[in-house]
């Protein structure tokens, strides 16, 4: 998914305005991304979804389906390797959670909230479950450092939709952890998204809005 549109998305929200052709672009883009990943997924665990027909083919040397598609694995995983589509259980479960509830969300509103709820999702570690990267850099064009600064940089206001602040609130904590993955925050001088998240948690007053 490319950045311009997701920050669209976000500006358009942090005005109040719910331009629905954007959001279903936005949304339905990252159910086939989500889609993808999860057919990744199910080829290395063994089972490769027939490109043709959707039958499950068994992997092998060479993938072979009774409607007659044939390719070689090594030729398939090329198409899946390098892209950012492998992830544990804990990551498959929210992208099937968003490929389930994504087509039967109702309003807007609705939409706008599971859309912000999976881009700020994490990786668990197995041990601690404690959030490893964030489930964005599957998700959204760029480098793990990219996309951290370019979710840190994007648009909040009064009229953004009730839930996403929180939810920016809840992303920083979890990215903190690991504070020192990203050039964006490694850096001593304080984040002015930081401060603006604070005021969300209630501990700083609220500043001004920031475009
Ligand atoms: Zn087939």
């Amino acid at each position: 998914m490319p950045q311009r549109k997701i920050r669209r998305f976000y500006e358009s929200d942090a005005k109040g305005i719910y331009d629905e052709d954007l959001i279903d672009e936005v949304g339905y883009g990252l159910l086939a991304r989500c889609e993808s990943f999860i057919t990744a997924n199910r080829a290395r665990a063994g089972e490769v979804p027939c490109p043709k027909c959707a039958q499950p083919v068994r992997r092998e040397e060479v993938l072979r389906c009774p409607c007659g598609w044939e390719l070689r694995w090594a030729d398939y995983f090329k198409t899946i390797q390098h892209k950012q589509l492998s992830g544990a259980e804990p990551v498959l479960e929210q992208f099937r959670d968003f490929v389930n509830a994504f087509p039967s969300a109702r309003t807007p509103q609705e939409k706008v909230l599971l859309i912000d709820r999976l881009i700020h999702g994490f990786h668990l570690y197995y041990k601690t479950n404690g959030p490893t990267r964030p489930v964005a850099v599957n998700l959204i064009e760029g480098r793990l450092g990219d996309v951290v600064a370019f979710l840190d940089d994007l648009s909040y206001g009064e009229k953004s939709t009730a839930g996403t602040r929180e939810k920016l609130a809840e992303w920083n904590k979890n990215i903190e952890v690991n504070r020192n993955w990203y050039p964006c925050r490694r850096e001593a001088k304080p984040n002015p998204r930081m401060e603006r998240t604070r005021a969300v948690d209630g501990t700083v007053a609220t500043s001004d809005r920031d475009r």
